[in-house]
């Protein structure tokens, strides 16, 4: 008779993917681990009195969500500080800025962030509008993808920011017709202000952390890959997770994956090597990854293309984007981490962005032959049919954020005019990757986007935006069919992407991903069926998580539940 059960969840619909058996009522834990599926009788019998035996009602339970592209410290501390994730239009964001200015009167620079572009016109705010609500206090405010920031005119002045400063070659300032700046920075150009702000201590990261993972954990996340883990003075979340990891205070797993500073070369990897090597000691936490930003974004025009954007009149310009590292420079690189046992991490959005990262990754098999490593692109908004085909070949995992895959505004307003309707029907070809045995992870990139996971799902098989996900006045503009439907994946492929697909990029498919005896018991009870959902009723993106349980311990519950 093997030891009782500490734990035991009975009278469930527990969808395991384990290949074995699928659906199951109820799970035995013990020691932190899985110890038994199958019906409630089976699991009774691996019972005690001493065991805490959970009903269910039918509820269905799913294995802990694991986010493979998200950056909690950023999105935690957002969210202590001016937060507009959460508004919907210029008057929204305008309000909250007034009031969190007016709460804090002593504190010079107002920060925080989290605005979407189709809430301005044309996408892009501006510094006279703070200037109304903050007067002359200095304002650094990203967007949601961190690509732009929205700044004051004191902002712009404390800087040195007028007509006469050229744009940085990894960014543009925002202009008026006379060379004006007007108070929004895209790239490169947002690091003329960034670097007047005061520096976040190790403590703010902490407590950003802190409330990230809380945050996380109450929509069934247990595991992450944090896509920008830097360990710079007065940016250094890494030591933020080692101290969480330290006094047992990460309740997530956690791969970093180490920011490449674009400005410097190979002599950062040494660095790397020691970040990895104090990570192995740490419970929880590991820093194998690295990540290397190689474009922009589409709405900015900075995402690198094969060919020109076109401007608003459907011409072509000569603008292709920017490839934030050089192509042959990039090749030297990835081949260089792979070489030293790091997994790549490629931020790619742009087809010549895509086709460079997978260039780079042929030349480190090329060198190094196979690695295992697990090296991934995150975003893949526009790809080539050309690398659609190469994915498997090379082993690169497909990072997708799918929750971008729909016709919203800033699809339909800011993206498809300028690509053309033949490089936009090549946008998050999430089908056609996984129709060609490509391992494909998901993740939400917050605080960009919502990191709900069930909304993620939701456009993922759908193509469609869950209602409450769109900004800015304009609902008419908004696109309510399927967005390239043809590239709709089956529910069953979205829950494995989000839990066994990520796992698998963070090299934690043996321990996590599935609820499967030996496993650790990373899970959440969700309050419906996904599988049963109705869409009137807000469809899968409408679920909610009740309870999510970290090797059997309890890091979330719903209030009322
Ligand atoms: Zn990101």
């Amino acid at each position: 008779m093997p030891a009782p059960a500490d734990i035991a969840l009975i009278d469930g619909s527990v969808y395991t993917l384990d290949p074995a058996r699928a659906w199951v009522e109820a799970v035995a834990i013990r020691g932190g681990r899985i110890v038994g599926t199958g019906s409630t009788a089976d699991i009774r019998d691996l019972c005690s009195t001493a065991t805490e035996v959970i009903d269910l009602r039918g509820r269905m339970v799913v294995p802990g969500f694991q986010d493979s592209h998200v950056h909690p410290p950023m999105g935690g501390v957002e969210m202590l500080r001016c937060d507009l994730s959460g508004g919907h239009s210029r008057q929204d964001y305008l309000e909250t800025v007034g009031a969190y200015a007016a709460s804090l009167p002593d504190v010079e620079w107002i920060l925080g962030g989290g605005w979407s572009m189709p809430a301005f016109p044309g996408g892009v705010p501006t510094a006279a509008d703070l200037d109304a609500v903050v007067g002359a206090r200095p304002v650094f405010l990203p967007n949601r993808d961190h690509h732009s920031a929205w700044v004051s005119t004191r902002a712009l002045e404390l800087a040195g920011i007028t007509a006469a400063t050229p744009d940085p070659v990894d960014g543009r300032i925002e202009r008026d017709a006379a060379g004006q700046p007007t108070g929004a920075l895209h790239e490169g150009a947002m690091s003329l202000v960034e670097r007047l702000l005061p520096p976040l201590r190790t403590e703010d990261y902490v407590q950003g952390l802190l409330a990230a993972q809380a945050y996380l954990h109450s929509l069934g996340i247990t595991a992450w890959q944090d896509a920008w883990v830097t360990s710079s003075p007065g940016q250094n979340s890494f030591e933020a997770y080692m101290q969480l990891a330290g006094d047992a205070r990460l309740t997530a797993r956690v791969v970093a994956a180490l920011w490449w500073e674009r400005g410097r070369g190979a002599e950062q990897v040494d660095g790397f090597s020691a970040l990895r090597a104090r990570a192995a000691e740490a419970d929880r936490f590991a820093a194998t990854s690295v990540k290397i930003m190689q474009d922009g974004v589409c709405e900015t025009f900075t995402a690198a293309m094969l060919t020109p954007y076109l401007d608003a009149h459907g011409h072509s310009t000569d603008n292709c984007g920017l490839s934030f590292v050089d192509p042959e420079s990039l090749r030297e690189h990835v081949t260089l981490l792979d070489a030293e046992g790091f997994q790549v991490h490629v931020h790619a959005i742009g087809d010549r962005a895509v086709r460079e990262a997978l260039d780079a990754v042929e030349s480190a098999r090329a060198a190094n032959g196979p690695s295992g490593l697990r090296h991934h692109v995150a975003h893949l908004q526009v790809v080539h049919l050309d690398d659609v085909e190469r994915f498997a070949g090379l082993g690169v995992v497909a990072n997708f954020q799918p929750l971008w895959a729909c016709g919203d505004e800033q699809m339909m307003e800011l993206t498809v005019p300028f690509l053309g309707p033949e490089r936009s029907a090549l946008q998050y070809p999430i089908g056609s990757l996984q129709s060609r045995s490509v391992p494909i992870a998901f993740g939400s990139d917050w605080p960009v986007s919502t990191p709900n996971p069930f909304a993620e799902m939701h456009v993922a098989v759908t193509r469609v935006a869950p209602a409450g996900a769109r900004f800015g006045a304009d609902p008419g503009s908004v696109d309510e069919a399927p967005f390239l439907p043809d590239e709709r994946i089956d529910l069953a492929s979205a829950v494995r992407a989000f839990t066994l697909g990520s796992a698998y990029v963070n090299h934690l498919e043996a321990e996590t991903g599935s609820i499967e005896p030996g496993k650790r018991a990373d899970l959440a009870v969700i309050d419906r069926n996904l599988f049963e959902v109705d869409e009137l009723d807000g469809g899968v993106a409408a679920a909610q998580v009740i309870v999510t349980m970290v090797e059997g311990e309890v890091v979330f519950e719903r209030a009322g539940s």
